[in-house]
């Protein structure tokens, strides 16, 4: 069988998804990137200075909660929540930047340099740097500076260089163009922090290895408490990186049913989702080969939710392989079932989750009706909603 929690190869690829298409020198710079990565995150050093920070600062291992009152309202399979929305800065993103920070700490560079849309990635990294002592710089489109502000003040207070990207969309799109112009003029001292499981190997490994403690502890978690695994997990799917972090460990349990949930947005029938794997097609994007959404000439579409950090057009090359595997199964959910999973949660439970992670609460309350209440759903609940309670109260007319 093969091992799909130990992929890729040497050469980045999941079957046929990611490597590495980028031009040549840029090849070199990647493998540079990989072969210090495999290098340094095998020390005791390495690994015991996150450990401790994993335990000390996130605040790891998360709890499992048996959701209780909302598997009592809907009346079939019962609820647990993995509660990464209590992680320092309220999401599972400190995983990964926490291991990037790190890593570009260990290997000598003086700046880390990212991207970012809605800015959760841009504070999780700035905060991770701000630990670490390492200089951290931001690029952000001007548009996305505007409507962000509350994510944009954070970054500077936690001290981070914030570059406003005035160029073509002024969006994310162009903010990773402006951010990875900036890397390559000195590579040698920098470290480009990807935010997700996307990107050109080696960072869908990477990301997926700093969030892999999600599922690792959830495993051991739900089998102390139920005394058996859980019989579905599931998690909402951007660039995939919380979800991927959570099946990892359950790859080989062949009984485990796996679900990513993508936003449907405003309807699969609509140009307004982000259902990538749903709706996309084999394609190049930002470096790999991974299902996209994209005009007939290969340039990528427009994407729209109404969780802003699920709205990419791609998503992470291991997810399209456990597509096609069939190991993973792949669904989606609109914004209307987000906002009533968003809400439920709240206030039958005083959890507020993220919009993103709310995909992935309502996809586990449709499912479990459909199941008996000796079944088991676990969703990762990868962030809190704090950052979304205005934009929600204002939608609803709260
Ligand atoms: C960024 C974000 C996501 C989406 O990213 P993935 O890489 O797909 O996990 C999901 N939930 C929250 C709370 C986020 O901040």
């Amino acid at each position: 069988m093969v091992q799909l929690g130990a992929m890729p190869g040497k050469d980045g690829f999941f079957g046929e998804y990611g490597g590495q298409i980028i031009p040549p020198p840029l090849i070199e710079i990647m493998n540079q990137i990989n072969d210090a990565y495999d290098e340094v995150s095998a020390t005791s050093a390495f690994q015991d200075e996150l450990n401790d920070l994993l335990v000390h600062y996130v605040g790891r291992p998360s709890p499992i909660f048996y959701s209780k009152r909302l598997s009592d309202k809907i009346g079939g399979a019962r609820i647990y929540l993995k509660r990464e929305d209590l992680n320092h800065t309220g999401a599972h993103k400190i995983n990964h930047c926490l291991g990037e920070a790190l890593l570009a700490k260990h290997m000598g560079k003086t700046k880390v340099l990212a991207e970012t849309g809605a800015g959760q990635h841009g504070v999780a990294l700035a905060t991770a740097c701000a630990l670490v002592g390492i200089e951290c710089e931001i690029h952000m489109g001007e548009i996305d500076i505007e409507k962000e502000h509350p994510n944009v003040t954070k970054m500077k207070i936690l001290g981070a260089k914030l570059v406003p990207v005035g160029r073509g969309t002024r969006t994310l799109k162009d903010a990773v163009d402006s951010a990875f112009e900036e890397y390559l003029k000195d590579p040698v001292n920098s470290f480009y922090a990807i935010g997700s499981v996307v990107g050109p190997h080696p960072f869908p490994k990477m990301v997926r290895d700093f969030q892999m403690v999600v599922g690792y502890e959830a495993r051991i978690q739900f089998q102390e408490m139920e005394g058996k695994l859980p019989d579905m997990v599931t998690a909402c799917v951007g660039g995939g990186s919380n979800a991927i972090g959570l099946f990892t460990a359950f790859m080989d349990d062949e009984d485990v049913e796996m679900v990513g949930v993508e936003p449907a947005g405003k309807g699969l029938d609509t140009p307004d989702h982000a259902a990538t794997l749903t709706l996309g097609v084999k394609g190049a994007i930002h470096g790999f080969k991974c299902y996209n959404l994209q005009d007939k000439d290969g340039e990528p579409l427009p994407v729209y939710s109404i969780a802003s950090g699920l709205d990419y057009p791609g998503v992470g090359p291991q997810h399209c392989y456990l597509k096609d595997m069939k190991r993973v199964r792949y669904e989606s959910v609109d914004d209307a079932g987000c906002l009533d999973a968003f809400m439920t949660l709240s206030q039958v439970e005083g959890i507020i989750p993220a919009l993103e992670s709310a995909h992935a609460v309502a996809f586990a309350m449709s499912e479990a009706a459909k199941m008996g209440s000796d079944k088991t759903i676990l969703v990762n609940l990868s962030g809190r909603g704090d950052k979304d309670a205005d934009f929600v109260a204002d939608k609803l007319g709260l």
